[in-house]
Formats: structure tokens, C-alpha cells, sequence
């Protein structure tokens, strides 16, 4: 997605070369016209997946999640990082190792909100482990629904996740997929975002 890849180059800073900045329009200020863009596009490459559920993880997952569930007309659903007393029916619960606290958070969903004939959407803001998406998609499976997909606003395709989802057998769609960053300098993938299984 170019405009994405544009808005990453523009505001965007590589901390490290495996942390990426992006405050400025996705994980503190959000841009909402990109929010809205980025749902146009989740929902047209998962255009025939029939999907009838988004499940995302807060806080930052949930913009782009909104937009996209808006224009599939879907709801969203987002797995919360803390316990609260108003979360108690039935819970799905699966650990998460977070990649940019250096934490393990038990998120939780209602199990109310997947029923076994959903057919689930996850969408998250980064993918580079792995462990984010793959404890959504436990907590999917643990409800008996279908797994749609993952689709990822920004990919880091040199960290792993990408690799081991795929491996066993998501579909992956990543809007913007980093190849190698370094301070100052961030290289986006050559084949883009378009990428399946098997790579
Ligand atoms: P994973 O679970 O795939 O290792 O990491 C994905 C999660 O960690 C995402 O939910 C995201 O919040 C966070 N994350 C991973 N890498 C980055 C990064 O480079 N920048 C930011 N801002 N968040 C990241």
C-alpha cells in the first residue's frame, strides 16, 4: 500500500534496526483518513473470505480494525491486556510475550463475543515475532470459529512472525512490509505487500 509506505518513510523513525517508531499516525496520533484507507484495503483483499467477526488486540490494533469492520460491516472485537471485573463471561484467555514492553500480559476476550460459526478476522498494527497474532488466533480457536486471516498494518518480514504464521497456514496480509531497517533508514520489501504462503 503506497501511501502507507510514504507515510512510514515520512514520519516514521527506526529506533533500532528492529523497533519502528510510527506515533504519528498510528500508535499515539492517529491519522483517521489512513485509518480509513487501510480498512478500504483489509477489506478488499479479504473480499471473499466472508468474514462475519475482526478481532484485534488494544490499543493500537483497534483504529484500523474500527475502519475496517465499519466498511465490511462487522463488528470488532479486541482482546484486553488487563483484568477487569466487568470481564467475566465465560473468558478465552491466552498468553502474550510483548515485543515492545519485554513483558508477558495475559489477554483476555469474552467468549461471548465468538460464536463457532464466526468467521474471524485478525488484525493487528505490527507483526514481528509472531506471539500477538498467534495468541488471537488461539483465542479463536478456543471458540470454535474460523480463522479468516491475519492482516497486519506493518510487517517487520525480518523478524519471524510472518515466517511461522504462514508456515502453519494462515493467510498473511501485511499493507506494508519492512525488508531491513537501520537508524535513519527503512527498506520496504520488493515483491510488496502482496505476499502469501510460501515465502
Ligand atoms: P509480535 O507479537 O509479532 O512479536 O509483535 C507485535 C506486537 O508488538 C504488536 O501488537 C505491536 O504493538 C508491537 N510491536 C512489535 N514491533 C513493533 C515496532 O517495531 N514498533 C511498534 N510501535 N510496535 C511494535
Amino acid at each position: 500500500m503506497e501511501r502507507l509506505e510514504e507515510k512510514i518513510l515520512l514520519e516514521g523513525t527506526a529506533l533500532s534496526e528492529s523497533v519502528l517508531k510510527v506515533d504519528q499516525f498510528l500508535n499515539h496520533q492517529i491519522d483517521p483518513q489512513l485509518m480509513y484507507e487501510i480498512g478500504q484495503e483489509f477489506k478488499e483483499r479479504f473480499a471473499d473470505a466472508n468474514i462475519t467477526k475482526i478481532l484485534t488486540l488494544e490499543s493500537s490494533g483497534i483504529a484500523p480494525s474500527v475502519m475496517a469492520g465499519l466498511l465490511m460491516d462487522v463488528p470488532v472485537v479486541f482482546g484486553r491486556k488487563r483484568k477487569s471485573l466487568t470481564l467475566n463471561d465465560g473468558l478465552l484467555t491466552a498468553e502474550v510475550y510483548s515485543f515492545t514492553n519485554q513483558e508477558t500480559n495475559q489477554i483476555s476476550v469474552s467468549g461471548k463475543f465468538l460464536q463457532a460459526d464466526d468467521c474471524v478476522l485478525v488484525i493487528d498494527d505490527f507483526l514481528a515475532n509472531g506471539q500477538a497474532a498467534d495468541a488471537l488466533i488461539d483465542i479463536v480457536s478456543q471458540s470454535g470459529a474460523g480463522i479468516a486471516g491475519v492482516g497486519i498494518v506493518i510487517e517487520k518480514a525480518f523478524q519471524e512472525g510472518g515466517r511461522m504464521l504462514r508456515a502453519n497456514g494462515h493467510r498473511v496480509e501485511s499493507l506494508a512490509r519492512i525488508e531491513s531497517m537501520a537508524e535513519g533508514s527503512i527498506k520496504f520489501t520488493e515483491n510488496g505487500a502482496h505476499t502469501h504462503a510460501n515465502i
